[in-house]
């Protein structure tokens, strides 16, 4: 698909985002975030090209897509040492040679209109920093809406050349599940003795886990290595997320800046095995395929809603099944009978027009 020669605003962006120009890219990426049916079409139309190219070769005059890509997510709870960490990674992968981009999922922008993640001015030395990108969280729309976007973001940013892709959120669950299903590799922080690892494998999200880092371990190293034995510990009793690798668990101190090397290497050697068992590739395909069916689930339901028929008897059927005078069984049965005439009576039309 090209992006027609009258669009050149669009034209433009693409060029300026595949030279890895930080503000073609947050441009960008603020039309993929853009609920404006318009924008949506022209985002789409970037999208498609960005894949297209990224499968392909690249043109002379642009940068060269760095296909090697590693996405990580990273999760734990307000105050666990989030932006600290990341920014202290980022420094350190930059110097290593890397460029790094840093996204947020932030489920408390949709869900109280404030926000955990984006208010305050977090990682301010890495975002001076020329070969990093730093994205706050998405203002609005629901969690969905949201990781729709950041899917789009870190192929935005990936086409931008940065080789290092982290993915942030905050503890509250969906958010984790979200962020875990666009990743490659999912790291979870923790506090020692902040007992939010019984939370954890409650709610499900210990299973997630390919690396648990306890931080502040420059506090008290002693429960710093107690919960890092207790945790191995729980982790044991998991299914691990691949059977070829066993989730590790380390402490660090992101303030202090130690263990930064030894976290790296971790990450180094998950990619590794992943990429030579073929699972990192298999795991990208599996993503890609599960994203295609929400789409689809999720613009049918968008569809079913929006029909004319369906829309005027939805309130009136709604009440009838909050007040049980009618089964949810048989209420969804007649809304989707609706839909389906109104869908049959259009085919009909269109065949005799
Ligand atoms: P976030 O909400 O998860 O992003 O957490 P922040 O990175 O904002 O950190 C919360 C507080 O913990 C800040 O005051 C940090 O300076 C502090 N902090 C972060 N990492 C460490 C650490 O390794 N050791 C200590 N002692 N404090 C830390």
């Amino acid at each position: 698909m090209q992006i027609e020669a009258e669009n050149t605003s669009d034209a433009q962006l693409l060029i300026g985002v595949r030279k890895g120009e930080r503000r073609a890219l947050a441009k960008a990426i603020t039309l993929v975030e853009s609920t404006l049916p318009e924008h949506a079409e022209r985002a789409q139309k970037l999208i498609a090209e960005i894949v297209a190219t990224a499968n392909s070769s690249v043109g002379a005059n642009d940068t060269p897509l760095k296909t090697e890509s590693l996405r990580i997510g990273i999760s734990g709870v307000p105050g666990v040492g989030k932006s600290t960490f990341i920014e202290a990674l980022g420094l350190y992968l930059i110097a290593a040679g890397h460029k790094v981009a840093v996204l947020a999922v932030d489920p408390s922008s949709s869900l109280t209109g404030g926000s955990i993640l984006g208010d305050k001015t977090r990682m301010e030395q890495l975002s001076l920093t020329d070969a990093a990108f730093i994205r706050p969280s998405p203002s609005s729309g629901a969690l969905g809406g949201v990781t729709d976007h950041t899917r789009e973001a870190i192929l935005l940013c990936e086409a931008a050349g940065y080789d290092i892709i982290i993915v942030e959120t905050v503890g509250v669950g969906q958010s984790e599940i979200a962020v875990a299903a666009m990743t490659d590799m999912f790291v979870l922080m923790q506090l020692p003795n902040a007992g939010d690892d019984l939370q954890a494998i409650k709610k499900g999200i210990m299973e997630l886990a390919d690396v648990v880092v306890f931080n502040k371990a420059d506090i008290d190293l002693i429960a710093a290595q107690r919960a890092v034995a207790q945790m191995r510990l729980a982790l044991s009793m998991l299914r691990p997320t691949s059977k070829f690798w066993t989730p590790q668990v380390m402490s660090l101190s992101a303030l202090k800046q130690d263990g930064l090397a030894e976290f790296w290497q971790q990450v180094s050697d998950f990619r590794l095995k992943m990429q030579a068992s073929g699972e990192f590739a298999a795991k990208r395909q599996h993503q890609a395929l599960a994203w295609m069916n929400q789409q689809i689930d999720s613009a049918l339901r968008q569809q079913f809603r929006q029909h004319p028929a369906v829309a005027s008897a939805l309130p009136a059927i709604s009440a009838d099944v909050e007040n049980g005078s009618m089964t949810p069984t048989v209420a969804a049965g007649q809304l989707l009978a609706l839909a389906k005439k109104d869908f049959e009576e259009s085919k009909q039309r269109k065949n005799h027009a």
